[in-house]
C-alpha cells in the first residue's frame, strides 16, 4: 500500500509522535487531537479497515487492544478512556489502514 500516510508513518517515512512500538503494532498521537490525549495503535501490516479483517488477523486485533489499557495509562489517563474504530466511509473512516483511536483527559462524554 505505496501510497497508505500510515503505513508510511510505519515505515518512517513520515515523522509520528510515536507513543509505542514493537514489530508488529505502532502507536502515535495523533495530528488533530479531539481531547488532551489522543492517540492511535495501528497494525505494522496493512489491512484497510475492521471489515477486512478474518482469522489471520485474531492475533494482532487481540494486541492491539491490550495495548490500549497500558499505552492510556502511560499517557496518564489513569481514570479510564474512550477506544474508537470508524470503519469504511458509513462509519466515518478517513484513513484506510486499520486504526484504534484511544482518547481520554476531557472528562465522560456520551456516545
Ligand atoms: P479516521 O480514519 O476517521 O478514524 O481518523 C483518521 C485520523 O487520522 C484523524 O483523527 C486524523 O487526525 C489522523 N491523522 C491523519 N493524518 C495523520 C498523521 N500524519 N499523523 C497523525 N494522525 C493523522
Ligand atoms: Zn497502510
Amino acid at each position: 500500500m505505496s501510497d497508505c500516510i500510515f503505513c508510511k508513518i510505519a515505515a518512517g517515512e513520515i515523522p509520528c509522535r510515536k507513543v509505542y512500538e514493537d514489530d508488529d503494532v505502532l502507536a502515535f498521537h495523533d495530528i488533530n487531537p479531539v481531547a488532551p490525549v489522543h492517540f492511535m495503535i495501528i497494525p505494522r501490516r496493512h489491512v484497510d479497515s475492521l471489515q477486512e479483517c478474518d482469522d489471520s488477523h485474531r492475533d494482532i486485533l487481540g494486541r492491539m487492544l491490550l495495548l490500549a489499557p497500558k499505552l492510556a495509562r502511560e499517557q496518564g489517563l489513569k481514570d479510564g478512556f474512550r477506544t474508537v474504530i470508524n470503519t469504511g466511509r458509513g462509519g466515518g473512516q478517513e484513513v484506510f489502514h486499520l486504526h484504534v483511536h484511544i482518547i481520554g483527559g476531557n472528562g465522560p462524554r456520551p456516545l
